[in-house]
């Protein structure tokens, strides 16, 4: 059976956005059908119903209501899935046959305009990669909310692309069509991106001035793929992309994918929030133009030291200008997102609201300018220059538009008195009109004697005289003309009343048409000041950012970095800001960190919780946060700048992930071994937890000494391997330092000071008892740890395992296999023993405590404890 003629409209249309949602408009919903039906009516808890198209089968359907379809269309964007908005072209009620549908746009997660799925302080990025011969790719970037436009062009495999696509922080990517399977799933699994194809790389015509720059044929296919997939989805003309930007990448300090996720830049591991991240802490900007600046600038510290220098230049001025700088603040608190706005003037979704919000924004640039003059600084007046004040846009929309209009651009009342003579003639007559009823009430009173007698209006009979039944004896006969009988009163008309209501009709109808032309109007003239409010917003956020770097630097009391000469590192009093920020006020103990051509290597050592990879972390943060031009937490810095920045630092999520974690360390390894130079910061943590002891020390060791022959990066390893230690008198740029810990009263105080030369104790055994396991676990601990240390020179390797694993077992025979727990054993006294105490020795017995590491051992410690606690 065939299916009826809708459907097929319908199955036609969705073979060409087979990817997508079919959102198929019939009348006031937006219907699904099919498996789209399926999957919508789960992602989105719809009810599934069915309906008769004609075929064998009832086809499923489901369908969301027009006026609330945003709401939906957001959830579905925010799982990553693509919308295709398929409306009615034609009005129904005039035509005979099927009602000509067409796709109007396709809504993709890099191309939403609207909607909670954007974040005011993000870029909404989406990027288009192309791949050429000998191993070259071609990056362009867009976000289509604010028009900018990235290209680069770099080689070096695969890898670095992915590196690339995951720096420009898009969630959206491009491909060509013959990308492989295994491609595809590594940027769609690893990275979580949307992907989307788009064979032709033509530029097409009316974006060729953007693309003047792009030289070479490469850059042009790859901005033509890009811009070809937005005009394919929009639709429209887009009128406000900005020309092209090509950067170089190695114009910025590198920091890859995990090293961004493990030094927490802009979001944390933990919580994937901001909460927490470099970002949150640095974020006092005021505008969402600012917001989003910073995060670009965080995920591209610079590489070039006169930008650096001139961005601290102001920080600084600014930081000491407590006034100029509150009077900028203040300012800038009152500037709306111009770039966003300017974007949808160019989508053609703003309304008379955002217009009159860009005219007060724009009111408030003078008095910016003035603010910035003051600081009388080179880069500030930089950025201020040739800044373009709009003065016949911000006159047009003063005069045109009240101070408050309403949301609807349709319903009148935004149009400013005075503003346009017509409009004013229309408004006199409706106004007159409107005053000649009002003042007939009182007249008709007057002249009938009806005290009661009312004018009134409803939508149906429009104006009328209400005289009610108890008064109708006292009207003359033939006065009026009855309209209208209710229950307890007549309702009246006369040809007048008539006569001025259609009047008043008319002037207002052309009222509402012709304030809704001058509206548009208004819209037009604005768009062609699109590319100027570009210009200022770019202006305004970098002001904003250098602003906000000011506050916080102040507030928490940052210093000015300076440049070392050579590649030395000499940090005094450095703190982990956000960790600073996090503590109780003054508890934070601040660390010196001194490295140049002689101390290369830092080798680590300490208790767990010491604070290693804070001490760690600190300093890339330091780096991250000099490169972008800010103060750095420390009384003094001198640093070199850092061309990259690699990590492979313990994340919480890792204690699960088991022997995937370790391969992942490994891959992070090899990366970083690869690609780092002798300007490098190479930051290792506890490398080679993730298997045995012997396989760890070994593999440890043999990274650092790589480091130490072939690359010169600056590196801080840390370790609880104390055996890395006796590095220090082989390799000659390696120094040993640790985080002291003391004893008091057999507890562990950690002093969170780090000092030269390796630490000596292990205190695992001691951060146990800290997170409170049973005592008798601790008691046996230690007497394990004893024996174990009486019977092993640890620094004798060779037969120390088979040694080890004798003594262990010799150790278990002594205590009898059951008689677990020591002293006596308050507890190995009791009779019987529940069940998770069974399953609990069970499991503790079966733990090969020399292939775990201490930090594995606690975890395991941590279950068994808890597996204690519960109750039967
Ligand atoms: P490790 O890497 O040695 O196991 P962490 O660096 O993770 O230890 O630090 C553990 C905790 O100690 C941190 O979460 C923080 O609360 C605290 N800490 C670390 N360094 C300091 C410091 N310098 N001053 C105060 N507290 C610190």
């Amino acid at each position: 059976m065939a299916y009826t003629p809708m459907i097929q409209q319908y199955l036609s249309i969705k073979e060409q956005y087979r990817d997508a949602f079919l959102f198929f408009r019939l009348g006031d919903f937006y219907e699904m059908f099919f498996e789209d039906a399926n999957r919508a009516s789960k992602e989105l808890e719809i009810t599934l119903t069915s309906r008769d198209g004609g075929g064998e089968e009832r086809i499923p359907m489901c369908g969301v209501p027009y006026h609330s379809a945003d709401n939906y269309i957001s959830q579905l964007i925010e799982k990553g899935y693509k919308i295709a908005i398929c409306e009615q072209m034609e009005d129904p009620k005039q035509t005979k046959g099927m009602v000509h549908r067409e796709v109007v746009q396709l809504i993709t997660p890099g191309t939403v305009m609207e909607g909670k799925t954007l974040s005011e302080k993000e870029n909404n990025f989406i990027a288009a990669i192309s791949v050429f011969e000998n191993d070259t790719y071609g990056l362009a970037v867009n976000d289509l909310t604010t028009g900018e436009n990235r290209l680069t062009l770099f080689s070096g495999g695969w890898e670095e692309a992915v590196q690339e696509v995951s720096a420009v922080g898009a969630i959206e990517v491009i491909i060509p069509e013959d990308l492989s399977e295994e491609r595809r799933y590594e940027l769609q699994q690893q990275l979580e991106l949307t992907l989307s194809e788009e064979k032709d790389t033509t530029v097409p015509e009316p974006f060729q001035p953007l693309a003047k720059k792009l030289d070479q044929k490469k850059m042009q296919m790859t901005f033509g793929r890009l811009l070809q997939y937005l005009l394919r989805t929009q639709k429209r003309s887009l009128d406000h992309l900005q020309p092209v930007e090509y950067f170089e990448n190695n114009q910025y300090m590198k920091i890859d994918v995990h090293s961004k996720r493990n030094l927490e830049l802009v979001e944390t591991i933990r919580r994937n929030g901001k909460k927490g991240s470099l970002l949150w802490l640095l974020d006092r900007t005021m505008t969402a133009m600012g917001g989003r600046r910073l995060k670009q600038w965080i995920e591209r510290p610079l590489l070039n030291r006169s930008e650096i220098e001139a961005r601290l230049s102001v920080v600084e001025a600014l930081k000491e200008r407590f006034f100029e700088r509150e009077e900028l603040r203040d300012q800038l608190k009152g500037v709306y997102d111009l770039e966003r706005l300017a974007g949808r003037v160019a989508f053609g979704n703003v309304n008379a609201r955002d217009l009159v919000q860009l005219k007060k924004s724009l009111e408030r640039v003078p008095e910016i300018i003035e603010a910035v003059r003051k600081l009388d600084n080179p880069k500030a007046d930089q950025i201020t220059e040739n800044i373009d004040l709009c003065e016949q846009l911000v006159q047009n929309l003063e005069e045109g538009l009240v101070d408050d209009p309403p949301l609807s651009v349709k319903e009148g009342g935004l149009i400013r008195d005075g503003f346009n003579e017509k409009l004013g003639e229309y408004r006199d007559a409706s106004k007159n009109g409107k005053e000649w009823i009002a003042s007939l009430q009182q007249s008709e009173r007057e002249a009938t004697g009806i005290k009661s007698l009312k004018v009134g209006y409803n939508r149906v009979f429009g104006y009328y005289i209400e005289v009610t039944r108890a008064n109708l004896s006292l009207l003359p006969e033939g006065r009026y003309e009855r309209k209208q009988t209710l229950t307890n009163a007549e309702r009246f008309i006369t040809p007048e009343l008539k006569e001025k209501e259609a009047l008043i009709l008319e002037a207002e109808e052309k009222m509402l048409e012709l304030e809704y032309e001058l509206f548009l109007n208004l819209r037009e003239e604005t768009k062609a000041y699109i590319p100027q409010l570009q210009r200022l917003a770019r202006q305004i956020s970098e002001l904003d950012v250098l602003q906000s770097f000011a506050v916080i630097s102040e507030e928490r009391q940052y210093t000015k970095p300076e440049f070392s000469k050579g590649r030395e590192i000499e940090i005094q009093d450095g703190r982990h800001p956000v960790v600073e920020k996090v503590l109780e006020e003054g508890t934070y103990v601040a660390n010196h960190l001194s490295m140049d051509e002689n101390r290369e290597i830092l080798l680590i050592t300490g208790p767990n919780m010491a604070g290693k990879s804070t001490y760690m972390r600190q300093l890339a943060l330091t780096a991250v946060m000099m490169q972008i031009g800010c103060f750095v937490p420390a009384a003094q810095a001198r640093m070199p700048l850092f061309d990259q920045v690699f990590t492979r630092i313990g994340a919480a999520d890792d204690l699960v992930g088991g022997q995937s974690t370790f391969m992942v360390e490994m891959l992070e390894t090899r990366y970083a071994l690869s690609k780092a130079t002798q300007n490098s910061l190479i930051l290792l943590d506890e490398i080679g937890r993730g298997t045995s002891t012997y396989d760890g020390i070994a593999l440890a060791q043999a990274i650092i000494e790589f480091i130490h022959h072939d690359i010169h990066a600056k590196t801080l390893f840390s370790t609880h391997y104390h055996e890395l230690t006796a590095l220090g008198d082989e390799l000659d740029r390696l120094q040993n330092v640790h985080v002291g810990a003391v004893e008091e009263d057999g507890d562990i105080v950690f002093l969170h000071k780090v000092v030269e030369g390796a630490a000596d104790e292990s205190y695992g055994i001691h951060v146990a008892k800290l997170a409170d396991l049973p005592d008798d676990v601790i008691d046996r601990a230690s007497v394990i740890l004893k024996e174990l240390e009486n019977s092993v020179d640890v620094n004798d390797h060779a037969g120390e395992k088979a040694r080890l694993s004798e003594k262990r077992q010799s150790v278990k025979e002594e205590n009898g296999q059951l008689s677990f727990f020591v002293g006596g054993g308050r507890k190995s006294a009791r009779k019987t023993r529940n069940k998770q105490e069974e399953e609990a020795l069970k499991k503790l017995k079966s733990l090969d405590l020399l292939s775990i590491t201490p930090l594995d051992a606690i975890n395991k410690l941590y279950e068994l404890q808890k597996s204690l606690s519960e109750k039967e």
